[in-house]
């Protein structure tokens, strides 16, 4: 169900920024039927990973509006293959994690227990409780 204010809108960072397989798209590149201003060009046919894909931001309540990953450039989401809580960027803005309302809230994840990274195309960071990160090796 829906929650009120947590539409996607103009938001399609997550038909830019996350590799579908379905779809043969690469991490990082804007799926074609991807329309401008946001919107599925196929939404009625959209594939399963499409229709089942929600992130974090538009999940959860308690989450900000300010913290919409278009205007963060930033996605917040779960690994599906480890513990890991991710900030995924969008490659032309690849230090946008770092900006104040998505790093404190990173911070604030890993104080609370959490294996934190952010990632940028092939780079990635890990941010710890004490508020330092740095590269993942
Ligand atoms: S990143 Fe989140 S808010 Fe943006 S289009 Fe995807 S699901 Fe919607
Ligand atoms: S098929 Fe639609 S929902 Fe899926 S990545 Fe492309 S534009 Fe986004």
């Amino acid at each position: 169900m829906d929650i009120p204010g947590k539409a996607c809108g103009s938001c399609s960072l997550c038909c830019q920024v996350l590799e579908i397989e379905e779809l043969q798209k690469p991490a990082g590149r804007l799926c074609k039927d991807c329309m401008s201003g946001g919107g599925c060009g196929i939404y009625s046919t959209r594939p399963d990973v499409c229709r089942d894909y929600e992130c974090l931001w538009k999940g959860d309540r308690g989450m900000s509006a300010q913290l919409r990953p278009d205007r963060v450039g930033t996605i917040l989401m779960e690994d599906p293959d480890s513990d890991e809580y991710r900030a995924v960027c969008d490659p032309a803005r690849p230090l946008a994690w770092r900006t104040p309302l998505v790093f404190n809230h990173l911070v604030a994840m890993a104080k609370s227990g959490r294996t934190v990274v952010a990632k940028a195309g092939l780079k990635s960071w890990r941010i710890h409780a004490t508020g330092e990160w740095g590269p993942c090796v």
